[in-house]
């Protein structure tokens, strides 16, 4: 990356310097020379996540995102350390950054609630990237309204029975375990949900629909017919789903906009240097004043939002609090800004970001909105940045 002058700042340690330039490192010399040639669909496109979830596995990366002495490499999940990975992988890769913090979300509530005994099954298996994993929170008429949940987990003997969908979960198709939040029904709405681990060969589950996405990675609809799971799969108590669901949120929702800061500078990078090296009218673009003050922009935008990406992170890792207005802030911010930064990128190449290789090397996604990180939430995004001001609410978006 060109400016690494963000690393100097306050809310990082030495130790946060020395993983930024170890992962920058790794990132060029294992993700920059295929990440052209990545997957478009299909079974190639599982085939190249689970290839990047072995490589980043492989070299330590997924120790980030699981806890010590579980195959973590700190006793407490580092959000510092999950931005400045995502960071950099997402500048070279959306589908390494998504492989990645995948790990993390799948298996977070199992890291944050988890017994020792779950603990101790299921997060080697994650951290080593034998056992992929996932997070099913979402259902096709509730998705950023949690509460409206209809899946349902029904106790019976040593079991819990459960019915019902899963929509637009990431890994649907690859996981080999999925954390499902379900209704148990201790109360109304949020307080009657409870949290599973369910390995992908418990008979009644089944993966029944795959969607082709813009930016490719597996996404899909998870079913469970009275699909068995052991009481010994439960996560925390009955009645805490909605709290295990929010805390693993909490952990993981900074590093989105860590993500798509990753994005921007990858645009202007690219941008930058198309600028430097396009002939327009006699002189380079660069030397136009109007590019110039595109460029300006971008750098002046980028920095903000990395400014609040790092405070929530900092915010997360050290102080006794939720961080919820800084998360929202940051996730807000970030993601229009990288959804600004890619389209003046876009409209700094010109005709050639029509040409969609040219394009693809460029790292200039192909849908404008895509670095936008699904930016139909803003609105409640928004909504809840003010009532996380006024010390409220719970941000209910599980993508990663
Ligand atoms: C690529 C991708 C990957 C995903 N991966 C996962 C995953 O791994 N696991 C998982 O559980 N889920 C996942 N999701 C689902 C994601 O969490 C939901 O899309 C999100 O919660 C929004 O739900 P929805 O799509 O049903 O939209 P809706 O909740 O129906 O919202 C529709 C529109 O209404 C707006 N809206 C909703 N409520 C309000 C309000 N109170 N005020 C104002 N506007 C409002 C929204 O902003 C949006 O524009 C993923 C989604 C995407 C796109």
């Amino acid at each position: 990356m060109a400016d690494t002058s963000y690393l100097d700042w306050p809310f990082l340690d030495d130790a946060h310097r020395d993983l930024a330039g170890r992962i920058a490192r790794w990132a060029e010399a294992e993700i920059a020379p295929t990440a052209d040639d990545e997957a478009e669909e299909g079974e190639a496109i599982d085939a190249a996540c689970r290839a990047l979830v072995g490589k980043l596995a492989a070299d330590g990366w997924i120790g980030y995102c699981v806890p010590a002495p579980h195959g973590g490499h700190f006793e407490h999940i580092d959000v510092r350390s999950l931005c400045l990975i995502r960071e950099t992988l997402a500048y070279y890769s959306g589908l390494a950054d998504f492989s990645f913090i995948m790990q993390g979300l799948g298996s977070g509530p199992i890291s944050l609630f988890g017994s020792e005994e779950q603990k101790a099954a299921y997060l080697p298996g994650v951290a080593a990237g034998d056992r992929i994993a996932a997070f099913a929170l979402s259902e096709p008429d509730s998705g950023s309204d949690v509460a409206a949940m209809k899946t349902e987990a029904v106790a019976d003997g040593d079991d819990y029975v459960l019915n019902g969908a899963k929509t637009l979960i990431s890994n649907a198709g690859i996981a080999d375990q999925y954390t499902v939040i379900a209704r148990t029904g201790e109360a109304p709405g949020a307080r009657g949900l409870s949290a599973f681990i369910v390995e992908t060969d418990r008979p009644g589950l089944e993966v029944t629909e795959r969607f082709r996405v813009i930016a490719p990675h597996p996404l899909g609809t998870v079913s469970f017919t009275d699909c068995r799971v052991p009481r010994a799969n439960l996560i925390a108590g009955p009645g805490d789903g909605f709290k295990v669901a929010m805390a693993t949120l909490d952990v993981f929702r900074t590093s989105v906009a860590a993500a798509a800061v990753g994005f921007a500078r990858r645009a202007l990078d690219e941008a930058v240097a198309r600028s430097q090296s396009r002939q327009s009218f006699g002189k380079k673009l660069s030397d136009y004043q109007l590019i110039q003050q595109k460029i300006a922009d971008m750098a002046t935008d980028i920095d903000a939002a990395a400014l609040l990406v790092y405070r929530s992170a900092w915010t997360k890792d050290t102080r006794e609090t939720r961080g919820t207005r800084e998360v929202a802030m940051a996730k807000l911010h970030a993601t229009e800004m990288a959804q600004r930064a890619i389209d003046q990128a876009v409209q700094i190449f010109g005709g050639q970001r029509r040409r969609r290789r040219q394009r693809r090397r460029a790292a200039l996604p192909r849908d404008p909105r895509a670095p936008n990180l699904r930016g139909h939430q803003r609105d409640p995004e928004a909504d809840h940045r003010q009532r996380g001001a006024g010390g409220g609410g719970g941000v209910t978006e599980a993508n990663p």
